[in-house]
C-alpha cells in the first residue's frame, strides 16, 4: 500500500493487548482459555451510574459538549478532588477526557519536544514509554526494586533526573506492582523533585482506591503543595467506578497546563461523549459504598491468589498493598524446559508456554520493564483466579 509515517516504528501494540489477542485466538479455536491479561474490573457499572446517563440522554445533552469537560462534571471532579485527596482545584484548573489514556497523550503531545527526558519508574504501565516516545521523547527508567517494596527511592529518582527532564511519572498505587507510596516515601520524592524546577510531574492517581489493608494513598499535590503548580494529578472512572467502557479521565492541574492540553484535544476529539460525562458526575457524587466494596474484593483475592502462588515451589509473590494485580517472581523458573518441551529462557517465554499448555494468559514482567515476572490481574471472579492458580502450579510442577 501506500506506506505508514515514519512514528509508526514507534508505537508499539502494548503487549497486554497482544497477550489478550493471542487469548482470544485461542477461544476461537474452542480452548478453554482463562484470561488474566488485561487491567478491567469484571464488576458491572453502577445502575445508578448508568440511570444517570439515561436521563442525560433523554433530557438532550446529545450536542456537542465543551471541549475541557462539562460544568456539571468539573464540579463533581473539583468536590471529589477537594474531598478525597485535600486539594483545591477551580473548574479553569480541570480538564475531562477520553480515559486516563488521552490525558497523558494531550499533556506529552503540549510539552514534549525531541530529546526530551521522561523519567519512569519501573515497571511502568506500557502506555507512559509509548506515549512519551510517539511525541519525541525519551523515557528513562527509575527502578523500582522488589526489595524495596517496589517503591521509587528518592536516590533511583535522583539518579534518573537530567537538565532534559521534562516530565517525572508517578504512579501509585502501582500498575503492575500494586505499591503504594507511604506519606515519607512520598516526602522523599518531593525533596528530589524540588531541586529539578523544570521538570512536570504526572501523577497517575488511577487505583487510588484499591488499596488494602490499612495502606493509605497520598497524592503528591497534597503533600507538597509548593510543588502544585508543576503537578497534574491525574484520574479517572474507569478503575473506581468499574467504568472502562465509558472513556472517561480527568486531570487537575496548572491553569497554562491544562489550557495547552485542551487545545490539544479540541483539535482531536472535540472533548467527551456529554452521556458518558453525565455517568461519570453521578459516580463521582454517588455513594463511597460502593467503592469500598469493591475494594474489599479485591483485597481478597489479591491475598487468595498470591497465598495460592507462595504454595508452589519455583514461584515468589509480593503482596501488593494496592491496584488488583499480582506480580510474582519467576526467576526459578528460567532455563527450565516445559512440559510441552518450551526453553525457558525469559518470562515471555514462560507467559506462551503457560497459554499453550495450560490455557492461561497473562503478561510479562519484562513488557512492563522488569523481568522475570508475570502480571495476573486479579479483577476476575475467585473461580477462574482459584482456576488460573492450579494451572499455574500444574505448569511449574511439570518444568524440568
Ligand atoms: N493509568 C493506569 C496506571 C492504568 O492502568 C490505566 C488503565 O489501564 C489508565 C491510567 C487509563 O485508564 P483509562 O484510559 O481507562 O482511564
Amino acid at each position: 500500500g501506500p506506506g505508514f509515517a515514519g512514528r509508526m516504528a514507534r508505537l508499539e501494540a502494548p503487549a497486554t493487548i497482544a497477550m489478550s489477542m493471542r487469548a482470544r485466538a485461542m477461544r476461537a479455536e474452542g480452548h478453554d482459555v482463562l484470561s488474566l491479561a488485561l487491567g478491567e474490573p469484571d464488576f458491572a457499572t453502577p445502575a445508578a451510574v448508568i440511570e444517570a446517563a439515561h436521563r442525560a440522554a433523554l433530557d438532550g445533552q446529545t450536542k456537542y459538549p465543551p471541549v475541557d469537560g462539562t460544568p456539571a462534571l468539573k464540579a463533581a471532579i473539583a468536590r471529589k478532588f477537594a474531598r478525597e485527596n485535600g486539594l483545591e482545584y477551580a473548574l479553569s484548573d480541570l480538564i475531562v477526557s477520553n480515559g486516563g489514556k488521552q490525558v497523558i497523550f494531550n499533556a506529552f503531545m503540549a510539552t514534549i519536544d525531541h530529546g526530551d527526558e521522561v523519567v519512569i519508574p519501573a515497571p511502568y504501565w506500557v502506555s507512559y514509554p509509548l506515549a512519551a516516545r510517539l511525541f519525541g521523547g525519551v523515557p528513562v527508567f527509575a527502578e523500582c526494586r522488589e526489595a524495596d517494596g517496589f517503591r521509587l527511592t528518592a536516590a533511583a529518582l535522583e539518579a534518573a533526573m537530567s537538565p532534559r527532564t521534562r516530565w517525572v511519572v508517578l504512579n501509585f498505587p502501582s500498575n503492575p506492582t500494586g505499591a503504594v507510596m507511604g506519606l515519607a516515601d512520598m516526602e522523599a520524592i518531593a525533596a528530589v523533585l524540588r531541586r529539578h524546577p523544570g521538570a512536570w510531574i504526572l501523577s497517575d492517581e488511577i487505583y487510588e482506591h484499591l488499596v488494602f489493608d490499612g495502606a493509605r494513598h497520598h497524592s503528591i499535590a497534597a503533600v507538597a503543595p509548593d510543588l502544585k503548580g508543576r503537578i497534574l494529578t491525574l484520574n479517572g472512572v474507569s478503575k473506581s467506578y468499574a467504568m472502562t467502557g465509558w472513556r472517561v479521565g480527568y486531570a487537575g492541574g496548572p491553569p497554562g497546563l491544562i489550557r495547552a492540553m485542551a487545545r490539544v484535544q479540541g483539535n482531536a476529539t472535540s472533548g467527551v461523549c456529554s452521556v458518558a460525562q453525565a455517568a461519570a458526575a453521578a459516580a463521582l457524587d454517588g455513594p463511597a459504598s460502593l467503592v469500598a466494596e469493591m475494594r474489599d474484593t479485591y483485597a481478597r483475592r489479591r491475598r487468595m491468589v498470591v497465598e495460592a502462588l507462595r504454595a508452589v515451589p519455583g514461584l515468589t509473590c509480593a503482596m501488593p498493598d494496592g491496584a488488583f494485580y499480582a506480580f510474582p517472581g519467576i526467576a526459578a523458573c528460567m532455563g527450565r524446559t516445559s512440559a510441552g518441551g518450551r526453553m525457558l529462557r525469559t518470562d515471555e517465554d514462560f507467559a506462551i508456554a503457560l497459554l499453550e499448555e495450560q490455557r492461561v494468559a497473562c503478561v510479562q514482567g519484562s513488557a512492563f520493564g522488569m523481568g522475570p515476572y508475570l502480571r495476573l490481574s486479579c479483577a476476575t471472579g475467585d473461580d477462574v483466579l482459584m482456576e488460573c492458580c492450579a494451572r499455574i502450579a500444574e505448569f511449574v510442577g511439570g518444568l524440568d
